[in-house]
């Protein structure tokens, strides 16, 4: 049984008296460990330590938007692994389409942070997804298949096991515009496919695959409750704790 998870990337958003607000607010929505479902808050990294303390005892966990794949050094500007744990992370945002598309981060470079991260005990939430014109073209399962080809190569078993995988296509992120139900589950069943073939059964059957794109809460239950989709990384609608909180009932 894959437990449901729902995740909040608040990008380059909220000033510290906002994001300890949201946090906070989010803290007394979830008290306590939730069997029913996992919940994350991913705040710009100098937040990190006020958003810990915020959440501090709760059920919501922290996780970065991003990391180094070097060990502490001479990186001006890069933050390490070791770092994100000392704040508190649980999760890394590795592999996201804003990273991949307006930054130019390549799958080796994520392939290189994943390794990382899984390595030094974090756990990444690793972001696949197709652009507007290569699904028009056709191309959603391919560019998915070299995504998580590349992403993941080289990595056993065991490291495939401590990620999840984000599957947002790029079209419906912060656009308002949400794939359907049957779009999402076709392509987690096309993710879960492909882990099958790479790895086994075993993997394939307990990856959590997160969809990620304009979720609302409007959109949240039937896209969860699809067989394949196991939660949500959530953008924009996860820097109101009203549009957040009812994101993660919906899960639940
Ligand atoms: C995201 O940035 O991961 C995302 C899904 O954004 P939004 O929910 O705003 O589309």
């Amino acid at each position: 049984m894959r437990r449901p998870f729902v995740c909040g990337n608040w990008k380059m958003n909220l000033l510290r008296e906002s994001a300890v607000a949201l946090a906070s607010t989010l803290a007394r929505a979830f008290p306590a460990p939730m069997p029913g479902a996992e919940v994350a808050v991913c705040p710009p990294f100098p937040y990190l330590t006020a958003v810990a303390e915020a959440i501090r005892g709760s059920a919501v966990a922290l996780g970065a938007q991003d990391v180094s794949p070097e060990r502490p050094g001479a990186f001006t500007g890069e933050v390490a692994c070791e770092m994100l744990l000392d704040c508190g992370c649980t999760w890394v945002i590795i592999g996201h389409s804003e990273r991949r598309h307006l930054l130019g981060e390549t799958d080796a470079t994520i392939n290189r942070k994943l390794k990382t991260a899984v390595e030094r005990g974090l756990r990444p939430i690793f972001c696949i997804g197709e652009l507007l014109s290569e699904r028009n073209a056709g191309l959603t399962e391919q560019v998915l298949d070299r995504q998580l080809g590349g992403g993941l190569a080289g990595m056993s078993k065991a490291d495939v096991a401590a990620l999840v995988i984000a599957y947002e296509p790029v079209w419906a992120i912060g656009t308002g515009v949400t794939a359907t139900n049957e779009q999402a589950e076709s392509a987690h069943v096309a993710v879960r496919g492909w882990l099958e073939r790479q790895y086994d059964r075993e993997i394939a059957e307990n990856m959590r695959i997160l969809y990620g794109g304009s979720v609302k809460p409007e959109n949240a239950a039937g896209l969860i409750g699809m067989p394949n989709v196991d939660g949500a990384l959530v953008g924009g609608a996860s820097l109101k704790a009203e549009q957040f909180v009812p994101i993660v009932q919906a899960a639940l």
